[in-house]
């Protein structure tokens, strides 16, 4: 149809009326000819027809109810079961007031009554819904990912919801798929490699599952997301994925990891889902080998366990049952080794699960970003021990919290640690903040603000687990820190052979390089005590001197052991 243009030269919004009679098809048609364009339809196929066929963008749908075929009902469950069509507002033509109610629950924005005898307020109606749907439309412009045109994370599991609700009856696939070290091949290879790179996966598997049936996503750096038909075999896909990205990019070294949850049953959540999807995938990180793994039962039990920890996580807020324990840091270059700091690392005095270690909960705090709170409970026990010590011994030794990448995300972050600081009368450099590498590398710019900021405060910043991040020695020039953490990796491997021993040289050239003093974590032993020390490493912080412990036994160190 010929796009007709309303005499302020505006293109006419297109409305697509669904009536089984033709009378009312002629009396609303007479109503709206002159503002609007009209299609009309005489049963809910005829009119998914239409709007299938993509030829007219509809702004608005009227449907009648009772009508032979599709009728009204099953026509809104249609339309809203559809990612593309669900955003365009429905009004329900209707002489009964309980189908008004039921429309409405189903996703209709509004009803008309029948007989139509006021003509004027029926246009406004239509005209006020049209723009009110034009106005969402520009907010929902946040539902594409601006590189990929791929739904953007939330939208992408809200879609997933909706064609749950309307099909729970579908054998679907939920998909995670990660490029392997994309922060390296960023890296290396550039910026715009880099985004190319996405954007042509993103198109090939928007193309897959286009083609059955289902919906694709983008998440955060370079994970996307699939909701789609039950496939027998992936193996053929990654195949035709992984040649045409050497094809076009003429490189082998992309890795595709792609983690698969097959939907069982009906009424399938779709958070546990894509949660399994993750496990799955997690488990062939780095396995050049393995494109594709399922989630099984192994994982089903892990991944219980964790819905456990996350169902249980206010009440260990509220009784407390996140504790800290302290693992003391020491100078080493003295004469004496001097007690000159500690690390605050969290444990989980679960009631019935018993003491929980950081490694079975971290990273799942992080991927639900519920690591914020209870990073801020622990900073907020920590900033109350110091006081606490400085009250009743009158002394004090920095302590260094872990601050995860995610809490980054908090806009509120710096404000939050000052009044931590303040409300608890401390100073300053009485907490440090540790930061991990890989955090740097994947925001550099809005973490460096934020982190210029709190510097100027007078937070001492240190730089956790060096050498794991992959980033740049321009980067690393540019990154404010005060203090480098050696990742425990190379002590551990410092004696295996002379190449392992050189890592450890060169990480300490760097420092040198950038004027800061090195952390080494991880230390066990007396043999890589003295090489560290022999190397220039400032400080030392592991086993040799003492294992991480509670709050009571760390105050018999800091009395008995500040010299050894
Ligand atoms: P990390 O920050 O790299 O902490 C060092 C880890 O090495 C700690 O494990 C510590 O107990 C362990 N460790 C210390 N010395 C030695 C040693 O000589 N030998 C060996 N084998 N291990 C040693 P932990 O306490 O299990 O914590 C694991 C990770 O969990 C931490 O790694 C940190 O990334 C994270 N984490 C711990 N507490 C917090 C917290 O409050 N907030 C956040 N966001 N992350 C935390
Ligand atoms: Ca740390
Ligand atoms: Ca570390």
């Amino acid at each position: 149809m010929e796009k007709r243009l309303h005499y302020n030269n505006e293109i006419l919004h297109t409305i697509l009326i669904v009536d089984d009679e033709l009378i009312n098809r002629e009396i609303l048609g007479a109503m709206l000819e002159d503002d609007y364009n009209l299609l009309f339809a005489e049963n809910g196929e005829v009119a998914m027809e239409i709007l299938n066929s993509g030829t007219n963008r509809v702004s608005m749908v009227l449907t009648d109810l009772m009508m032979p075929k599709l009728n009204g009902f099953e026509l809104i469950q249609e339309i809203k079961a559809n990612p593309r069509l669900a955003p365009i507002p429905i009004m329900v033509l209707t002489s009964e007031k309980d189908a008004e109610v039921k429309s409405i629950d189903m996703g209709a924005v509004d009803f008309i009554q029948k007989p139509y005898d006021a003509p004027e307020i029926i246009r406004s109606r239509i005209k006020r819904m049209i723009e009110l749907s034009d106005d969402r439309s520009i907010i929902r412009s946040t539902e594409r990912d601006q590189l990929t045109n791929l739904l953007t994370k939330n939208f992408f599991f809200e879609y997933c919801s909706i064609m749950e609700k309307f099909h729970p009856e579908r054998s679907m696939d939920a998909i995670i798929i990660d490029i392997d070290h994309y922060h390296l091949m960023n890296e290396i290879y550039g910026r715009s490699f880099g985004d190319s790179l996405l954007k042509k996966i993103a198109d090939i598997i928007k193309h897959f599952s286009n083609d059955n049936e289902g919906i694709a996503g983008r998440g955060e750096n370079a994970t996307f997301y699939m909701y789609l038909n039950h496939q027998e075999d992936y193996n053929d896909f990654i195949k035709i994925l992984n040649k045409k990205l050497t094809d076009e990019f003429n490189s082998n070294h992309v890795h595709i990891r792609m983690g698969i949850n097959l939907k069982k049953g009906e009424n399938a959540d779709i958070t546990s889902l894509f949660t399994g999807a993750r496990l799955a995938n997690d488990t062939i990180i780095g396995q050049f080998h393995k494109s594709i793994a399922y989630f099984d039962e192994n994982l089903q039990e892990k991944a219980f366990f964790q819905e456990r920890l996350i169902h249980d996580i206010n009440t260990a807020i509220e009784e407390k049952q996140f504790i800290p324990y302290f693992q003391p840091k020491y100078s080493i270059q003295g004469d004496k080794n001097v007690l000159s700091g500690c690390e605050a690392l969290i444990r989980w005095n679960h009631p019935e699960l018993g003491m929980i270690s950081p490694n079975s909960f971290i990273n799942l705090f992080e991927s639900n970003g519920l690591i914020q709170m209870v990073d801020t409970f622990i900073w907020n026990e920590v900033a109350k021990q110091i006081k606490h010590w400085k009250e009743t011994l009158g002394m004090s030794i920095p302590i260094s919290v872990n601050v995860s990448r995610i809490d980054f995300f908090d806009p509120g972050l710096s404000d939050k640690l000052i009044k931590l600081i303040e409300e608890h009368g401390l100073s300053f450099d009485d907490i440090h903040l540790e930061i991990t590498e890989s955090a740097y590398v994947e925001h550099p710019e809005t973490i460096i603000q934020i982190i210029e900021n709190l510097r100027s405060k007078g937070f001492v910043i240190e730089m956790d687990d060096f050498g794991t991040g992959y980033s740049s020695l321009g980067v690393l020039s540019s990154i404010p820190i005060d203090i480098l953490k050696i990742d425990m990796k190379f002590i551990r491997s410092m004696h295996d052979n002379e190449k392992n021993r050189r890592m450890v040289e060169i990480i300490m050239d760097i420092a040198k390089m950038l004027n800061v003093p090195v952390i080494a974590e991880g230390v066990e032993t007396q043999n890589q005590y003295s090489d560290l020390k022999g190397l220039g490493c400032e400080m030392i912080q592991g086993y040799y001197f003492s294992r991480p412990v509670p709050s009571e036994e760390f105050e018999q160190i800091l009395k008995e052991k500040m010299y050894v």
